[in-house]
């Protein structure tokens, strides 16, 4: 559905005269200051929990107090904070290896370190090798499986980081996409392993150096302590045999049958202990009272939303900076202080108008969603009003950059009502209107959707700043980004002023998903990413999925899926790797502490 600027123009031409519309035209623009303070050097990029985001939170809170919104009912602020795990580091893991009557202590992290994804434990046992640690499932028809001859059934297991460094390229196109260490892990835990230790080997880049703690938004461990060691502790290790060199440089050129083996007399006793650093973020949310009764029957509430966080300077692993401007504030000029100061003027022109309002308007903005929109998903856990008395949710992320007056609008299948809705405010509007009916956006619509709210998402389109330092305010569209403020402010009023709440509609399978790439099935879940549980907690199933066909619900925990445990996502998603299109598998899952199985026919994603 698409309507053409030159009707819409012809039709403003007619309206309006002369002196109003060009008076407005030579106005400031309303959004401008917003942006430019939001995305100023000051708040440095707005990282969720750094004082940064506290300034913009601050900011967004003084400018809704200035234009009369009010806190929630039973509310003293208008500050919701939140609890979220904001990086990892290593609290003190050591290792000791004993041979013989000699036994050596390792401690620190430039000999041993925890990998972020660890479990905290202290195990003893016997060392075995395993090379790579590399296991290709079979539907890849490329075998190469490190374990192949190996019994690591109660041992401690220790692999070289990364794959075969001279094997063809072709080869190691394959075997780089299961030397994840979170899969490595998984191979040699799903082997009976009591933990993984990871060596960069001597021939290999960052030889004999630990491996960096880095960020990991999934909150639960990978159910196996794993820990990187130095190439000083490698070679106390292999002091008896051959040298690690020469083993790694057998195993190099991709031969699959390269053996591994039991260490002999040494044993070994590893402590991990990761530190997750739990911080706080806020929302903040205010309302404006509806002026005049809310009819019985209807939702009294419309809300409005963006998230107002951003990158920090980047270091959390979801930056696009190139080499050179990596460390620098990113600034988030649209991604989203755009969607930011629109939600404020939409609230400013909601405030200001006289009309009667027959719907409380919620005005949010959240914290943590790059991070996994962390903060809309803590608001639709425990809303602060009943979110079935929430009519509709309209989502404003990245809506700074329009070009060629195209405003896509994401999510339409939520509700029947949207199209005509649309298509009627967009008369006045006059946008190239670019309608996607999925909900399943990598966005808090996405939060609302899951909750059964009718939502809609705008959206201006992605660019080469995206997700960089350079998304700064001089890039911002500010002309077409107040239209966009009086579209949102006219489709808000639309929504407080409908007799009937619009209807829900569940959306089926989605036609894209922001997924983990090169997954080719579907179990049509949708994983709950913020909460801490061990298996893998949904937070809805896709309609018409097979997820929901097997009886799946939001709120189950699966832990075993064809017959592999199911610790956490990432086993998830190395699972789904050994699916295959309409072979029915079993799935064990939890639902209120009881142990249940059904059976789940896999689709091939489209
Ligand atoms: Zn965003
Ligand atoms: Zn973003």
């Amino acid at each position: 559905m698409t309507r053409t600027r030159a009707i819409a123009l012809l039709a403003l031409t007619l309206l309006a005269g002369t002196s109003a519309t060009l008076a407005q035209t030579a106005a400031a623009s309303r959004t401008r200051p917003h942006v430019e303070f939001l995305a100023s050097d000051t708040l440095e990029g707005r990282e969720a929990g750094s004082p940064g985001e506290r300034l913009a939170a601050d900011y967004v809170a003084a400018q809704l107090a200035r234009l009369g919104a009010r806190p929630l009912p039973g509310r003293a602020d208008l500050f919701l904070p939140f609890e979220f795990t904001a990086g990892s580091r290593d609290g003190g893991s050591q290792i000791v290896v004993t041979r013989g009557a000699e036994a050596r202590t390792f401690t620190g992290t430039t000999q041993v370190q925890a990998l972020s994804f660890s479990d905290d434990a202290e195990v003893s046992g016997p060392v075995v090798f395993a090379g790579y640690g590399l296991v290709v499932p079979e539907s890849q028809n490329f075998g190469y499986d490190s374990y192949a001859t190996l019994d690591v059934k109660d041992t401690i297991v220790v692999v070289l980081r990364y794959f075969p460094e001279d094997a063809d390229e072709k080869t190691r196109a394959i075997l780089a996409r299961y030397s994840d260490l979170r899969y490595k892990a998984m191979a040699a835990r799903q082997r009976g392993a009591r933990a993984l230790l990871v060596v960069t080997g001597p021939r290999s880049p960052n030889a004999g150096q630990v491996v960096p703690m880095t960020f990991d938004t999934a909150l639960a461990g990978s159910g196996i302590p794993a820990a990187s060691v130095s190439g000083e502790l490698a070679d106390a290790l292999f002091a008896s045999g051959k040298p690690l060199r020469d083993l790694q440089q057998e195993l190099d050129s991709g031969n699959p049958h390269v053996a591994g083996f039991e260490l002999p007399g040494v044993t070994l006793t590893l402590r991990t202990s990761v530190v997750r650093e739990r911080h706080t973020a806020r929302n903040v949310v205010a309302y404006l009272p509806a002026t005049m009764p809310v009819p019985a029957s209807a939702r009294p509430w419309v809300a409005i939303g963006a998230h107002y966080d951003h990158l920090g300077r980047g270091g959390h692993g979801n930056s696009l900076a190139s080499k050179e401007d990596a460390g620098g504030i990113h600034h988030g000029a649209d991604d989203n202080a755009s969607g930011t100061a629109a939600v404020l003027a939409i609230a400013e022109t909601l405030a200001r108008s006289t009309e009667p309002r027959r719907r409380h308007v919620l005005i949010a903005f959240w914290s943590a969603e790059e991070i996994g929109l962390v903060g809309s998903n803590a608001f639709t856990t425990k809303p602060p009003v009943p979110i079935e008395q929430v009519a509709a949710y309209i989502n404003f992320d990245m809506v700074g950059r329009m070009q060629e007056n195209r405003l896509i609008v994401q999510a339409t299948g939520t509700s029947p009502s949207w199209a005509r809705l649309l298509e009627r405010l967009n008369v006045a509007a006059g946008f190239d209107l670019a309608v996607q009916p999925d909900p399943y956006q990598p966005s808090d619509v996405a939060n609302f959707n899951q909750a059964g709210v009718p939502s809609l998402m705008l959206f201006t389109g992605s660019h080469p700043d995206y997700h960089k330092p350079s998304d700064t305010s001089d890039k911002i569209n500010y002309e077409d980004l107040d239209r966009i403020v009086v579209f949102g402010a006219a489709l808000t009023r639309s929504l407080t002023d409908l007799d009937e709440a619009p209807q829900f509609t569940k959306v089926d399978q989605p036609t894209t998903r922001a997924s983990i790439a090169g997954v080719r099935m579907t179990t049509g879940t949708i994983p709950d990413y913020a909460t801490e549980v061990k298996g893998l907690l949904l937070a809805g199933v896709m309609g018409g999925g097979p997820a929901e066909r097997a009886g799946l619900m939001k709120g189950d925990v699966i832990v075993e899926i064809a017959g592999k445990t199911i610790a956490n996502i990432y086993d998830y998603t190395y699972a789904l790797e050994l699916l295959r299109a309409d072979q029915p598998v079993t799935v064990v899952y939890m639902r209120n502490g009881e142990r249940r199985e059904t059976v789940l026919t896999p689709a091939a994603r489209r």
